[in-house]
């Protein structure tokens, strides 16, 4: 089951996908969060790829294609994966089905999380990062169980850089203008789901189950 998530910054699609990934035993990709390892270990890759995430802009994409589709021919993708936070361009997206293509695999589901904007920056404040393990927080909705704290690793969490009001902006009208249009890209390709992504974390994801099957 090859799955991409789509949705705007915040919309729970890295939450989403972690369930996923533990309920059908496949990895959960995330490009945001190999950049922010990548940060953290200080590499090239993490770098170049600072100074975009920290305006709130998009990584270009030949810094992150071919990051994926090496990712996707190793050995644990073999029955599937979920993709959170890539493809995010048009040109990502025909990167990857070319990369599918050439293995005679195409993507099954595009799960689109929809949560307007206005209900976004509050979210997003909120989110407490672990940049160890790549668990995620709220301070209401999903709180650790030790202040600021991760549960699964001990680590510190922290509030990301990019998850401040004013970047949480940009961040959106560039979802807007580079990522929007994957949803008519998937929908043209008759594997598009949308998903009410403002009702609670469980709600959302029975809705997910629904679509994918039990
Ligand atoms: P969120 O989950 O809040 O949408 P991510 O963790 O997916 O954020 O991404 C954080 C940042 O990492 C993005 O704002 C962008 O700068 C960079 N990034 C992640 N994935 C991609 C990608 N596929 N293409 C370009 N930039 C990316
Ligand atoms: P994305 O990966 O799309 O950027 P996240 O999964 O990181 O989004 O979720 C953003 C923030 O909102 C996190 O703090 C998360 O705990 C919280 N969150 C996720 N889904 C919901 C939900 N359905 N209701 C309320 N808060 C949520
Ligand atoms: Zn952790």
């Amino acid at each position: 089951m090859r799955l991409v998530m789509l949705g705007a910054p915040g919309a729970g699609k890295g939450t989403q996908a972690k369930k996923i990934a533990d309920k059908y035993g496949i990895p959960h990709i995330s490009t945001g969060d190999i950049f922010r390892a990548n940060i953290k270990n200080g590499t090239e890759l993490g770098k170049r790829a600072k100074a975009y995430m920290d305006q709130g802009a998009l990584v270009p994409d030949e810094l992150v294609v071919d990051l994926v589709a090496d990712r996707v021919k190793q050995a644990d993708c073999e029955k599937g994966y979920v993709l959170d936070g890539f493809p995010r361009t048009i040109p990502q997206a025909e990167s990857l089905d070319a990369v599918l293509k050439d293995m005679g695999q195409k993507i099954d589901h595009a799960i689109n999380v929809e949560v307007p904007d206005e209900n976004i920056v509050k979210r997003m404040s909120g989110r407490r990062a672990c940049v160890s393990c790549g668990a995620t927080y709220h301070i209401e909705h999903a709180p650790s169980k030790k202040e600021g704290i991760c549960d699964r690793c001990g680590e510190a969490l922290i509030l990301r850089d990019d998850d401040r009001a004013e970047t949480v902006k940009t961040r959106l009208s560039v979802y807007h203008e580079q990522t929007q249009p994957l949803i008519e890209y998937y929908g043209g390709q008759g594997c598009l789901e949308d998903v009410d992504g403002t009702m609670d974390m469980e709600e959302v994801f029975a809705a997910i189950c629904r679509i994918l099957g039990e």
